[in-house]
C-alpha cells in the first residue's frame, strides 16, 4: 500500500517507521528543516523499545510530492492540519483515503474542507513517540489505534486500513464509535494537560493537591454537558475516576502539553482540546467558564514564554 505521513514528527515517525518495516511503500512529508536533511542524509534513526534502528524511508517538503497515494495520515500538530492538507493537494486523488489521527475535537470540520466526506476517517492513538533531535525518535510502550470511517459506506476501505495498521504491530481497531473515544481521550487530556502545564507540575504532584479532584470535575462536567450536544454519552463518574487513577498511577510523568509548553516554549493544542470544549458551549447556547478560562490561561502563557 502507497502510504504518506503528512507531518513527520514523534508520531508521524512512529507510524511511518512501523508502516515501512511492514513492508509498505511509505513517505515521509514535513517542512523542518534539519529534520528532513537529517533523514536523507542519515536514515530515521529510531531508538525501538531499546534496540537503535535506522529507516531509510524517503522525505520531502510538502511542495515536492505529485503522485497520488492510497492512504495518508495525518500527523501536524492541530493548528497546522489545514496548511498541511492545502499543500499536499496534489496527492490527495479521488481514492485516497485520509485518516486523522491528531488529538482534540473538530478536526473534521478541517478535513471537510480538502478531502471528499467519503475519503475522510477520523480517530483516535494511544500510542506515543518522542523527538530526540532532528532525524532522531524514541520509541517505548505499546498502544492502540481506533478508526471509523466518517460516514456511512466507508467501512470496507476503513477496514482495509485496519488491516494495514495490524500487519505493522500498530494494533488496528475498527470502532463503531470512534467519535466517543475522540471525546473521551480529549476530556482527559483536557483535564490533565493544561492543569499540569499551569501547575507546573507533574501528575503525581497535581494530584497531592487539595485542589486536584475538584479541578478535574469542573472540567470533566463542562466536557460532559457538550458531548451530549454531539450525541456522545461520557459518563461523568466514571471519567473522573479513571483520570484521577490514571493521574496517580503516571505520577512522575508530565503531560505533553507540559513537555511542549513548559520546557519547549512551543505552542500548545489548547484550542482543540479545553478551547473547543468552550467554543461548543458557545455555539449551542451556554457557557464552559472553566474550560475558556484554561483556555485564556494557557494563550497567555504561551504569550509570557514567548512560544515559537
Ligand atoms: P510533532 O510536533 O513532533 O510533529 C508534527 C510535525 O508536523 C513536525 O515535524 C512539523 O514540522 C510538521 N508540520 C507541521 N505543519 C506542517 C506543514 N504545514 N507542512 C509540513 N510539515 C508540517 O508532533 P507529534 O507529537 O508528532 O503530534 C502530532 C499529533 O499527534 C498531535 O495532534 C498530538 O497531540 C498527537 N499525539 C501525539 C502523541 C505523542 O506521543 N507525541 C501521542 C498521541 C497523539
Amino acid at each position: 500500500m502507497k502510504i504518506a505521513i503528512a507531518g513527520s514528527g514523534a508520531m508521524g515517525s512512529r507510524f511511518g517507521f512501523m508502516l515501512h518495516q511492514a513492508g509498505n511503500d511509505v513517505i515521509l512529508i514535513d517542512k523542518w528543516d534539519a529534520h528532513i536533511q537529517a533523514i536523507r542524509e542519515n536514515g530515521l534513526q529510531v531508538q525501538y523499545n531499546g534496540t537503535e534502528q535506522t529507516a531509510h524511508i524517503p522525505i520531502y517538503y510538502p511542495n515536492e510530492v505529485k503522485d497520488q497515494v492510497d492512504v495518508i495520515f495525518m500527523f501536524t500538530k492541530a493548528m497546522f492540519l489545514g496548511d498541511m492538507l492545502e499543500d499536499i493537494q496534489p496527492i490527495i486523488g479521488e481514492q485516497t483515503q485520509v485518516v486523522c489521527l491528531l488529538n482534540g475535537i473538530g478536526h473534521e470540520t478541517v478535513m471537510k474542507e480538502y478531502v471528499p466526506l467519503e475519503n475522510m476517517l477520523i480517530g483516535v492513538t494511544i500510542w506515543t513517540a518522542g523527538l530526540n533531535g532532528p532525524g532522531q525518535i524514541e520509541l517505548e510502550g505499546t498502544g492502540s489505534t481506533e478508526i471509523q470511517n466518517f460516514i456511512p459506506g466507508g467501512e470496507e476501505k476503513a477496514k482495509e486500513i485496519v488491516a494495514v495498521l495490524k500487519d505493522a504491530g500498530l494494533n488496528g481497531i475498527y470502532s463503531e464509535n470512534v467519535k466517543f473515544s475522540i471525546w473521551r481521550k480529549a476530556c482527559v487530556n483536557g483535564a490533565l494537560n493544561a492543569t499540569c502545564s499551569l501547575l507546573d507540575s507533574t501528575l503525581g504532584e497535581m494530584f497531592e493537591t487539595e485542589q486536584a479532584v475538584s479541578i478535574v470535575e469542573r472540567i470533566v462536567k463542562e466536557f460532559v454537558e457538550v458531548a451530549k450536544e454531539q450525541d456522545v454519552e461520557l459518563d461523568f463518574e466514571e471519567t473522573v475516576e479513571y483520570i484521577v487513577s490514571a493521574g496517580k498511577e503516571l505520577g512522575h510523568h508530565y503531560p505533553s502539553m507540559h513537555q511542549d509548553l513548559i520546557q519547549h516554549h512551543r505552542l500548545t493544542e489548547i484550542d482543540y482540546i479545553n478551547g473547543a470544549v468552550a467554543r461548543l458551549a458557545n455555539e449551542y447556547g451556554f457557557e464552559a467558564p472553566t474550560n475558556a478560562l484554561i483556555t485564556e490561561f494557557v494563550h497567555a502563557k504561551e504569550q509570557i514564554l514567548k512560544v515559537k
